[in-house]
């Protein structure tokens, strides 16, 4: 079993529709909760029966309520998952798991579930998705081939909505015609593989940072809250959206070839909260995105059967001979690695990646 998740590309009333729902989950679960809770003292009920119970209540009394006639437009799946989300989580509690339930707030994120009542649906290959009960939808990235699933979580993260499914099938794994690669992320290049490709950011990221600067500056001196500066702020926001797709769209190229590529690939777990603490790397690490090229690497490589090794976070990477093993200071400005110890002299970003390659776990 894996799972998928996509980015959603919706338009304002379909993202209001799902910020509703989210609304609705969050209601019905913490309704739930509360009748739960008084419920508890009061004998041996099991979680089965109190939920029965709490159906009752919402269907019968709560949904009948003029101020609750909302709920009845919004589809009925959203609350039976989270009556089914609040039946686990007190499973969790009893197990000793998890701590007691407590009440969903907005503040924790906005997510809820839905599934197809009639078992389970197929997703066909394509840019779009047909969620049950909800309906369909773009994707920002699409589904490479179709899929069988049955109960579909769509939660909010920043401002960007995602759908996630299971799907009860082993991958089809892709025969990848290398073995293994190490990769190094880094500032100057984006990624350089140990093979010795190097992929740098892509050019437009750099001038639409460049002219991203320079719109920042000038919203600064115009006069605050005058037309003319919410019209600087309006180029500078659809510039930000410009940013994220171009770096989307270079990652996503980057992390499926290689996927397909190597059957082992070793990356550096970077530090990041580490290296934001140094700010002059800050800036270009969080913006190059290494946690979503993580991501879509991880999600990427369950999917075409390769397999990912994160290599340990203080493995000194840039700082060992990989040739001989031999071990010095390296300070970012130096580009170049020469050993006197057996007198390599190699790129920088691709010793590194070599090392990485032959990182071993410790036993
Ligand atoms: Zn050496």
């Amino acid at each position: 079993m894996f799972a998928v998740k996509r980015a959603l590309k919706l338009n304002k009333k379909e993202a209001t529709l799902m910020a509703k729902n989210a609304g609705f989950r969050r209601v019905v679960f913490n309704l739930g909760l509360s009748l739960r809770t008084q419920m508890y003292g009061e004998g041996q009920f099991t979680d089965s029966k109190v939920i029965n119970e709490i159906k009752k209540v919402l269907t019968n009394h709560v949904k009948k309520q003029p101020e609750c006639a909302w709920m009845n437009q919004l589809s009925s799946r959203v609350y039976q998952n989270a009556l089914i989300d609040l039946k686990k989580a007190f499973a969790r509690y009893r197990e000793g798991k998890a701590g007691h339930p407590k009440f969903a707030s907005r503040r924790d994120g906005q997510s809820f579930a839905v599934d197809s009542s009639n078992g389970k649906v197929l997703l066909k290959a394509g840019n779009t998705i047909k969620i049950p009960t909800l309906g369909t939808f773009r994707l920002e990235e699409p589904l490479e081939c179709g899929f069988v699933s049955q109960t579909f979580t769509i939660s909010k993260e920043g401002n960007r909505w995602f759908v996630s499914f299971c799907v009860d099938a082993q991958r089809r794994p892709q025969k990848q015609p290398e073995s293994s690669v190490g990769i190094d992320v880094g500032v100057k290049s984006f990624a350089t593989l140990s093979k010795g490709q190097v992929f740098n950011a892509p050019k437009p990221l750099k001038q639409a940072k460049t002219k991203l600067a320079r719109l920042q500056c000038k919203a600064s001196r115009q006069v605050k809250g005058s037309q003319n500066q919410r019209k600087t702020y309006n180029s500078i926001s659809r510039l930000h959206a410009r940013i994220a797709c171009i770096r989307k769209d270079f990652l996503h190229k980057l992390t499926t070839s290689t996927a397909k590529t190597f059957k082992l690939i070793k990356i550096e777990d970077l530090n990041v909260s580490g290296m934001l603490a140094n700010h002059k790397l800050a800036g270009a690490i969080a913006d190059l995105g290494f946690y979503e090229f993580k991501r879509q690497l991880e999600y990427k490589c369950q999917m075409y059967g390769a397999s990912l090794v994160l290599v340990e976070r203080w493995f000194p990477s840039s700082k060992i001979c990989s040739n001989c093993g031999h071990k010095q200071e390296m300070p970012l400005s130096i580009r170049t690695y020469d050993c006197p110890g057996c007198g390599v002299s190699i790129d920088r970003d691709l010793n590194a990646s070599l090392n990485i390659l032959n990182w071993e776990p410790s036993a």
